[in-house]
């Protein structure tokens, strides 16, 4: 039998999730099952019009150009590389602070991935750590707007255009996010560089059935050679321009999530509100500190994240499993310490503030079903670790 997701039913019996999945799936049900089996029964499984319209109806969301979809977000941050002929010995600076796929392509592309500090703060790319780290051979840089809140992109762009760099954004978890500056600069996070990538998958902000992904452009020549790059590099049927991959997004996935971006605004106050409960909740609880919102950004909280400042965060998650509260440690490693970048760990700046965060940060359940009842769980069984 699959888990209801109502935890109001017996207060004892409380299962509560980091992503309520099911609980959101049944309120768009009836529109989703229905939306699938029309796929189905259309036969148009691979690209076609599901695809086409949702790509469509995604990118007047953004206000973008062209919205490409593809097989997942590593795949989106892939072609995204090879689209704009990045080459074995090309340095992409990315933040030391990130989910390991950002660096992943760099490297199995044969490029040489340059990780960086990040602001305190924001847990965003660090303006001045970045720019020191731009040598003749820098392409690209790889902004990741972390967990739900946009990097300060009129900066990076700044810098970018300084040095003649590729800017292509990280926006797997912060899809519907606005970035707004006071030079002018504003829009969704994904648009403003060359290339934004995403990730659709299920427990993304927009998140489908399966794995999904898609890249976003205002160039209509980086849009062509993405299209090219992810598909077989042909730009006419059977015949090959480049070497591509294969990566496509499949046509129930395009369904699925263009029923789902009709509600992606109403999730992401969700998330918002939620966060907002958790602050209050934490306001007077000194060895926390609750997530910072940035003047330049808008939050859609794809995590929500603390620091835990008295050293006791491994506690705090233990304490919190024994009372059937997840937690989860984003991310407990700083990427140039994984064994798979050891490789190139010396070309890397020292990360002071990325190897604090790794030791303090803790996410709390987040998603858009969470209800107050839960929430004033959490926040009590948090007070009473600390009080405790
Ligand atoms: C999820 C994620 C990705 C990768 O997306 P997949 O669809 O899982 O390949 C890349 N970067 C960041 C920051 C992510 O959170």
């Amino acid at each position: 039998m699959l888990p209801t997701g109502d935890y109001r039913m017996d207060k004892s019996v409380r299962n509560i999730q980091m992503v309520d999945l099911i609980s959101q799936y049944q309120k768009i049900k009836e529109e989703v099952d229905q939306k699938i089996l029309e796929v189905v029964g259309s036969s148009r499984y691979i690209k076609g019009p599901y695809v086409e319209t949702f790509e469509k109806n995604l990118a007047e969301y953004l206000g973008v150009k062209h919205v490409i979809g593809c097989a997942n977000g590593t795949d989106a941050l892939q072609v995204a590389m090879m689209a704009l002929g990045l080459r074995p010995g090309d340095e992409v600076i990315v933040p030391g602070f990130t989910y390991v796929a950002t660096a992943e392509v760099i490297a199995l592309l044969g490029l040489t991935p340059i990780m960086v500090d990040v602001d305190p703060n924001t847990f965003n790319i660090d303006i001045r750590a970045m720019e020191q780290a731009i040598t003749a051979q820098t392409r690209a840089i790889v902004p990741v707007h972390l967990f739900g809140q946009t990097a300060r992109m009129d900066e990076i762009l700044t810098c970018a255009d300084k040095y003649g760099l590729y800017v292509i954004e990280d926006n797997a978890q912060a899809i519907g996010a606005d970035f707004y500056s006071e030079i002018g600069l504003s829009g969704k996070t994904g648009t403003l560089g060359h290339v934004g990538c995403t990730s659709f998958f299920p427990s993304k902000n927009l998140g489908c059935y399966g794995d999904g992904g898609a890249m976003f452009t205002n160039d209509d020549e980086i849009a062509a050679k993405l299209k090219m790059v992810a598909n077989h590099g042909q730009s006419r049927r059977y015949y090959h321009d480049v070497v591509g991959v294969n990566s496509r997004l499949d046509a129930i996935q395009a369904a699925v999530l263009d029923i789902k971006l009709r509600y992606l605004d109403q999730y992401s106050e969700a998330r918002r509100n939620a966060a907002t409960i958790y602050d209050k909740g934490f306001k007077d609880v000194a060895q926390l500190e609750t997530p910072f919102r940035a003047k330049h950004s808008t939050h859609v909280f794809h995590q929500y994240v603390m620091k835990v400042k008295n050293g006791k965060r491994d506690e705090l998650v233990n304490y919190l499993k024994e009372k059937g509260i997840p937690a989860m440690i984003y991310y407990p490693v700083p990427l140039d310490e994984q064994q798979a970048f050891r490789p190139y760990a010396d070309r890397n700046s020292s990360m002071p503030v990325t190897k604090k965060l790794c030791e303090e940060v803790i996410a709390l359940p987040m998603h858009t079903e969470l209800d107050s009842d839960i929430q004033s769980y959490i926040i009590s069984e948090v007070i009473n670790f600390f009080n405790s």
